[in-house]
């Protein structure tokens, strides 16, 4: 199994740069169109989570190689679109 890191979520609209790092990968799903405490525009969208979803399940298909200590961070826009923020190296 590949090693990901997914936790924490941000609001998506342009200009409001709410960001809540303590939410947790398990507690997503009851944050599906949780309203920004900010802005009130949806924190996770219904594809954001799916895609969260599909990621997970293909990271964990996929086996891990002891040596590769790489680690992936991603960022999602709320279209369900996923960007690859950088990989680096877990030290
Ligand atoms: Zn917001």
């Amino acid at each position: 199994m590949a090693k990901y890191e997914i936790s924490g979520l941000q609001c998506d609209k342009p200009g409001c740069n709410y960001v809540d790092p303590s939410i947790k990968l398990e507690d997503y799903k009851s944050y599906i169109n949780y309203p920004c405490p900010k802005c009130g525009s949806s924190l996770l969208t219904q594809a954001d989570y799916d895609t969260v979803q599909r990621v997970i399940a293909v990271t964990e298909s996929i086996p891990h190689d002891p040596n590769d200590k790489t680690i992936t961070s991603f960022s999602l826009d709320g279209s369900g679109e996923l960007r690859i923020k950088d990989f680096h190296e877990n030290r």
